[in-house]
């Protein structure tokens, strides 16, 4: 047997450091699991949080509290789009409050506001892909229809279809290889071109014996959705209509020690982050845990991180007490919680593998995102390092530092900067991920109960 160093360290499975928490790990994801079959989209996954809430005893923020008296959970809903739960610690807000911020939109095809047509006898619907996806990714799979429609009426109907086992669902066309001798010499980036994303949404015309109907498949699709939801044509104007993968969360692996789902960048952040946020009881510093939107377009509109809703809410909880939220914010940590790349063997190229991320290494801390020398990066500062490093430690949580890949061969960002910019401590700290914003992203059970227990340890600092 090799000698132990005194000195060198290396990074392992979680299993060797701690190796009874298996079946807590496989229990927990259980829940995680329902959790992604019910929150395909930020509207569903707001208001699958928000019930959660309620159930544990959040009431809803508003202008009629005067007071915050410790142990009070409050939530705020953004436009039914991103939610902030907080959790009134003992301590005053000027010495600072804990963010776990996480984000609940992923890549998905976004429907245009005039999506469907007819061509030669089927219907389509036209999409805009949302976020960085691999086009090529998306045809020949399952695809379900979530979104909001407003009717002329100002009356609207929220949609849900192609979940249920016996829900039509939806799909985009791919070329036979037969006849793809021109589309295989295209780049993979264009080897679907976005223009080519048209899901096919019927093939029935509207027969009429007396007279013939233009459009008669298209027609009859529109019968249908007006039959169905009461919407014509022009409402798609006045909609929000995603389509998402319709898969399930499922067990990957004969030892099940993984799971595959769709948007799992980043609502398994987000899962955790929920879970570690309703059982912070009593806490001395409030925590205030985010679920926002927009992230995947660099955190624009008014419910992402961009916006001043945060702030706003910070704003008002200072109000109440009486302090300047500049106070707050020098004293407080933000842990930007959002998901990095794991080590891929197959792709070993992209990964400078001591600094890479491993599946089944525990929670990762990403000291620094970018591109191009760490542009556009928050970069973590060393004591925000060693303050966060301790509260694992300390806790027993098994954690690993991550990079995205090589330097120059890529880059990418997470909400840390618009949150450090307000002069907040932030540093990213996720889960390990796998095929990250393929249709079918792949966790580890094990990574995933690591990070919830890290985001228990950082709400429990005091
Ligand atoms: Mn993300
Ligand atoms: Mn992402």
């Amino acid at each position: 047997m090799a000698r132990k160093s005194e000195y060198a360290s290396e990074y392992e499975h979680i299993l060797k450091s701690d190796k009874n928490c298996l079946k807590a790990a496989q229990e927990f994801c259980e829940g995680y699991k329902k959790f992604m079959d019910n929150s395909k989209t930020e509207r569903e996954c707001v208001n699958t949080i928000i019930k959660i809430a309620e159930e544990n005893g959040y009431k809803e923020f508003s202008n009629n509290v005067k007071s915050l008296k410790a142990g009070t959970k409050l939530y705020v809903n953004n436009r039914g789009k991103s939610v902030v739960l907080i959790t009134i610690g003992k301590e005053s807000l000027e010495k600072g409050v804990n963010f776990v911020i996480s984000h609940i939109d992923s890549p998905r095809l976004d429907l245009k506001p005039n999506p469907i047509y007819e061509s030669d006898e089927i219907s389509y619907f036209k999409t805009h892909y949302y976020g960085g996806i691999k086009k090529y990714q998306w045809p020949t799979i399952p695809l379900s229809m979530h979104g909001r429609i407003f009717r002329e009426d100002g009356s609207f109907v929220d949609i849900s279809l192609g979940e249920k086992d016996d829900e039509p669902k939806f799909v985009i066309t791919d070329l036979l290889p037969h006849l793809s001798a021109e589309q295989f010499n295209r780049n993979l980036r264009e080897g679907i071109k976005g223009e080519e994303l048209n899901i096919v949404i019927g093939s029935i015309p509207i027969i009429d014996l007396d007279e013939e109907v233009k459009n008669a498949v298209k027609e009859n699709t529109l019968k249908i959705l007006y039959d169905t939801y009461k919407i014509k044509e022009k409402d798609f104007a006045r909609a929000e209509i995603e389509f998402v993968p319709a898969n399930k969360a499922v067990d990957i692996g004969f030892d099940r020690s993984m799971i595959a789902a769709y948007g799992q960048d980043d609502k398994v952040c987000s899962y955790t982050a929920l879970i570690a946020e309703i059982e912070n009881v009593n806490p001395h510093k409030t925590s205030v845990t985010v679920f926002s939107d927009k992230e995947e377009v660099m955190s624009e509109g008014n419910t992402g991180m961009v916006s001043e809703y945060l702030f706003n809410i910070m704003e008002d909880l200072a109000d109440i007490t009486g302090i300047k939220t500049r106070e707050c914010y020098k004293n407080s940590i933000c842990l930007s919680s959002d998901v990095n790349s794991a080590y891929d063997p197959t792709f070993a190229d992209v990964f400078e593998k001591r600094n890479s991320s491993f599946i089944n290494h525990g929670v990762v801390l990403t000291k620094y995102t970018g591109h191009s020398g760490k542009v556009g990066s928050n970069d973590a500062s060393a004591e925000t390092m060693a303050k966060v490093i301790k509260l694992m430690d300390d806790r027993n949580v098994v954690w690993q530092i991550g990079e995205l890949g090589k330097v120059d061969i890529g880059g990418g960002g997470t909400v840390a900067k618009y949150v450090s910019r307000r002069n907040i401590d932030t540093i990213d700290v996720g889960v390990a991920v796998l095929s990250m914003h393929s249709p079918y992203e792949l966790t580890s059970k094990l990574d995933i109960y690591h990070t919830y227990l890290a985001y228990k340890a950082f709400l429990l600092n005091d």
